[in-house]
């Protein structure tokens, strides 16, 4: 099936000429979609829906269950229109809410501490599809008068894995006529493909770009991801200082801890060594614990001793807050657990 919240507002427009309805049912529509409501809830006559059903999904994203974790943070599974499922995580800050959100079912890069690659890649989603996950939650949330602020594109899969989709999500997303989250208050997170931060650089979107680093060496970031094996730390760096040239956005690195594996005091050097003098923050992050892998997570205490040790060297940094930690808070878990249950 097709997805409608796939088109910008001037496609919608040639869509509705094309099926020989007047110019102001695009608006309409356009209104319910963005309210996050389904084709056959949309007050437009039924004959339209009629015709946009026969090629277009009526929910293209539905929320089949909710966890919500003693913080507040809420996980999202969410059902696609062909039956694959996806998650997504809200969180609430002082200044609203930040959705989390997944650009593929699955992944393919292999990153030894993540669940979403499990299972590989399953298929990419289409830019309605990561924009309807943000509407069906900000309905929810409108409810109780919030609404989505921020949105993080750290859910399941690789962002600029797949580009063209995202890019087009980030733009219907900051789109007046969508729902007007401007690509500064989005974070995109890759780790690490570096002809695409170049791509991304040039497409005059101001997107706050992360990177998952997680090593302070080549070697050791080949050992958990293997997309290191195709681009090195240098190069790396070096995409991320011609995003900043061009853009003016200060980068972020994560950096996960995992026990006896990157977080003692030569890595902090080593790390300070990569980052001095660079417009760059470094997130650390305590590992949340996968059970089908078997790392473990730093202690709270190696984690702000870390912090410690990069904050003497001159970086700027912190500990990223844990949030939904006992609902499964990292990516992928909840989906794995989910098609664990359903295979039983
Ligand atoms: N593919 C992108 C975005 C998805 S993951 C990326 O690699 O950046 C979002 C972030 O969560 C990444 O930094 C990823 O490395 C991290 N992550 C994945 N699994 C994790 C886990 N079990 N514990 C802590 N962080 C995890």
């Amino acid at each position: 099936m097709k997805i409608l919240q796939d088109l910008s507002y001037s496609e919608l427009e040639n869509l509705i000429e094309q099926l020989g309805e007047k110019k102001f049912r695009a608006q309409q529509l356009n209104t319910g979609l963005m309210q996050g409501k389904s084709i056959s809830q949309i007050n437009v006559p039924v004959t339209l829906k009629a015709k946009l059903l026969e090629s277009y999904a009526d929910e293209p994203v539905k929320i089949i269950r909710t966890l919500t974790s003693s913080d507040g943070t809420e996980k999202y599974l969410f059902s696609l229109w062909d039956g694959n499922v996806i998650e997504g995580v809200l969180m609430k800050y002082e200044y609203g809410y930040s959705q989390c959100v997944s650009t593929q079912v699955g992944c393919r890069m292999g990153c030894k501490f993540c669940a979403s690659t499990l299972g590989g890649l399953v298929r990419n989603l289409s830019p309605g599809e990561i924009l309807s996950q943000i509407l069906t939650v900000n309905a929810k949330v409108k409810e109780s008068g919030g609404a989505v602020k921020k949105v993080v594109l750290m859910g399941s899969g690789e962002p600029l894995d797949n580009y063209d989709n995202v890019i087009k999500f980030l733009r219907n997303l900051a789109a007046p006529t969508g729902i007007n989250i401007s690509p500064r208050n989005v974070s995109l997170s890759t780790c690490g493909i570096v002809p695409k931060i170049y791509s991304l650089a040039d497409e005059g979107l101001d997107v706050n770009l992360t990177v998952s680093l997680h090593q302070t060496t080549d070697e050791g970031r080949a050992r958990t991801m293997p997309i290191a094996k195709k681009y090195s730390i240098s190069e790396i760096l070096e995409a991320c200082n011609c995003y900043f040239k061009k853009t003016g956005r200060r980068y972020i690195f994560e950096y996960t801890l995992i026990d006896g594996e990157n977080c003692d005091r030569e890595h902090a050097e080593q790390l300070i060594a990569l980052l001095k003098g660079r417009c760059c923050h470094v997130n650390l992050i305590r590992l949340n614990e996968v059970k089908e892998r078997k790392l473990l997570s730093a202690t709270d205490k190696q984690a702000y001793r870390f912090l410690g040790w990069l904050e003497k060297g001159g970086l700027s940094a912190t500990v990223r807050r844990r949030m939904g930690a006992d609902i499964g808070g990292a990516c992928g878990q909840l989906r794995a657990s989910f098609l664990e249950g359903e295979q039983c």
